[in-house]
């Protein structure tokens, strides 16, 4: 199929595309990649009047490790965080999530903004960042503001940006201890049927602390809090694993669809938890 008539615009800067914004309302909506939207718009599933692509306004391709804080622009590929040797070495579980997703034709066009931003529960990089305990940074008519990944997902493509602000930036604290993104899919190229992302500190033999987030096992992703606790002060033992697999299937709400029924979701995403866990302790 091929997209019902639209407008395209490509401002060189953000006062641009906000103006654009302001002036269509509800009717705009800006692009990154284009790779989540554009086949929306084919399918007929999003009707956008004025398309405006963000690939012209700078400052947003950039990846900045720095002492404690990594900070990604919104216009970074996936491709891009592959081939980062630098944040690959600060921040190994991007690069492990990042070549996950789907295949090198999409990750050399999607963008880590317009991942984050559609607000699609099969989207791996939500759950990456709540897990990282990531901050977004929007801007928009008001100014800019930060909105923390753990309080941005809202619904299915409902989050916390409103419709004229645009996703400028992630940042996040840099991790230490091990780390594994496992994620369950039916075929190369295929959204998950479950995902678990884990990072893990160990002092002395002890989990000192750990952070679990879960994807497309809900509406939005999920950041298992008590998942997390359940292994901390435990030598991450088989009766620390079972509680927290038991509290991660306590947060997450799957349900039926062309992945499995609900009884299969929850026992892969135990599967996929116990796994995660056992190579971010391996790594730790
Ligand atoms: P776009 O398609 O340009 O935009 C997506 C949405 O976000 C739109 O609503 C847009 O308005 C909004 N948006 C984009 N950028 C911004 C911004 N800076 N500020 C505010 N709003 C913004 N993804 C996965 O995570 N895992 C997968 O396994 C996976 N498999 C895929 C398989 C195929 C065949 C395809 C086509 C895509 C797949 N994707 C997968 C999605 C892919 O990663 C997308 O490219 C990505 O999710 C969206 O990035 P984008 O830059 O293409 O966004």
């Amino acid at each position: 199929m091929i997209p019902a008539a639209f407008d395209y615009y490509r401002p060189k800067d953000m006062d641009g595309v906000l103006s654009l914004l302001q002036e269509h309302g509800d009717e705009a909506r800006v692009m990154a990649g284009g790779h989540s939207l554009i086949p929306m718009m084919k399918l007929r599933m999003a009707f956008v009047q004025h398309l405006i692509d963000l690939q012209d306004v700078g400052g947003m391709s950039d990846i900045e490790v720095g002492g404690d804080t990594i900070r990604i622009g919104a216009l970074v590929t996936q491709s891009d965080l592959i081939d980062h040797a630098e944040l690959a070495a600060a921040a190994p579980i991007l690069r492990e999530a990042a070549l996950q997703i789907a295949d090198p034709q999409v990750r050399y066009m999607g963008t880590v903004g317009g991942n984050v931003a559609n607000g699609d529960p099969g989207n791996d990089m939500p759950g990456l960042m709540q897990c990282l305990d990531a901050s977004f940074t929007v801007v928009g008519p008001e100014g800019t503001r930060e909105i923390p990944a753990r309080e941005f997902f809202e619904a299915a493509y409902m989050t916390a940006r409103e419709d004229n602000e645009v996703l400028t930036s992630i940042t996040f604290p840099k991790p230490s201890g091990g780390y594994a993104y496992e994620k369950q899919k039916r075929k190369i190229g295929d959204y998950a049927t479950a995902a678990a992302a884990v990072q893990i500190v160990k002092e002395g033999g002890t989990c000192k602390s750990a952070s679990i987030a879960m994807t497309n096992l809900s509406d939005t992703p999920i950041f298992s809090e008590a998942a997390g606790a359940a292994l901390v002060g435990t030598s991450v033992d088989d009766t620390a694993l079972d509680a927290a697999v038991a509290a991660m299937l306590g947060d997450i709400d799957p349900t039926e669809d062309n992945r499995g029924p609900v009884a299969f979701k929850n026992h892969v995403a135990g599967v996929i938890l116990r796994r995660a866990i056992a190579r971010a302790w391996s790594r730790a």
